[in-house]
C-alpha cells in the first residue's frame, strides 16, 4: 500500500453531484470488491458502464488470476460487459518502476490509466474513470493527475470522482456476496510491506 502520508481526506461529495447527460463510460476496475460502489454510482447517474481490467501491477500471477476472477464475478452480477482484459504485463511494469520504487504508485497509476484511455479512444467511449477512487488507501491526487494526463494524451475525458465515503458499503456487499478480497495493494513491493516481519526494513 502507499505510505500513510499519501492518504488524503476530503469532504464527502453529495450523491448525484456529478449528474451529467448519460454517457458511455469505461470503468477501469482494479478488483471486484472495489467495483461495486462505482458501478452503482455511475448507473445511478444514468450512465452506461463497460469495464476494463488492465492491471499489470498485480503480483504474483496467481493473485492476478484470483482478482480477475473476482472482478468477473462482480461485473457478471451487475450485468456489466468486460470487453477489455490485458495480457499480464509483468515485465513492462517492473521495467517501469525499477530504480524508481519511491515513485512507483504514480508510475503504476499512469501505466494503468494510460492504457485505459487508449482503449477508451479506440472504443469510442465518452469518458473513463477508475474504481481506485473508492479506495481510502490510494493517493487520489496522484490518480487524478495520472488520469487527466492520460485523457489529454488520448483526447478523451476522465471523470474525477470521490467514492471514499461509501467504501464500507462495497466491503459489506462484497463480503455478503462471498467475493475474494485481497490482502495487499498489488505489486510485489506492497506484498512485502504487508507481510514483512516486524522490524524488518521496508527496502
Ligand atoms: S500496486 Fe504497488 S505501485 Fe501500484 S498503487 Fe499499489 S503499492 Fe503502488
Amino acid at each position: 500500500m502507499p505510505p500513510a502520508a499519501a492518504l488524503h481526506s476530503r469532504p464527502a461529495e453529495p450523491r448525484g453531484a456529478h449528474k451529467k447527460p448519460a454517457m458511455r463510460i469505461l470503468l477501469h476496475i482494479c478488483c471486484g470488491p472495489c467495483a461495486i460502489v462505482p458501478i452503482r454510482a455511475l448507473r445511478a447517474d444514468g450512465h452506461d458502464v463497460d469495464a476494463a481490467f488492465l492491471n499489470p501491477n498485480i503480483h504474483p500471477y496467481q493473485e492476478y488470476e484470483r482478482r480477475l476472477e473476482a472482478a468477473r464475478e462482480v461485473v457478471d452480477a451487475f450485468d456489466v460487459p468486460l470487453p477489455f482484459v490485458d495480457e499480464y504485463g509483468l515485465t513492462a511494469f517492473l521495467r517501469a518502476v525499477v530504480r524508481s520504487e519511491d515513485e512507483r504508485c504514480s508510475i503504476c497509476y499512469a501505466l494503468r490509466l494510460d492504457r485505459t484511455a487508449e482503449v477508451v479512444a479506440a472504443g469510442g467511449y465518452d469518458a473513463f474513470t477508475t474504481t481506485m477512487f473508492v479506495s481510502t488507501q490510494q493517493d487520489h491526487d496522484a490518480i487524478r493527475s495520472a488520469g487527466e494526463a492520460a485523457a489529454s494524451r488520448h483526447g478523451v475525458e476522465f471523470l474525477i470522482r470521490d467514492w471514499r465515503d461509501r467504501v464500507m458499503d462495497g466491503v459489506r456487499e462484497s463480503k455478503a456476496m462471498g467475493h475474494y478480497r485481497q490482502q495487499y495493494c498489488g505489486c510485489i513491493y506492497s506484498e512485502w510491506d504487508r507481510y514483512r516481519p516486524k522490524g524488518r526494513d521496508a527496502a
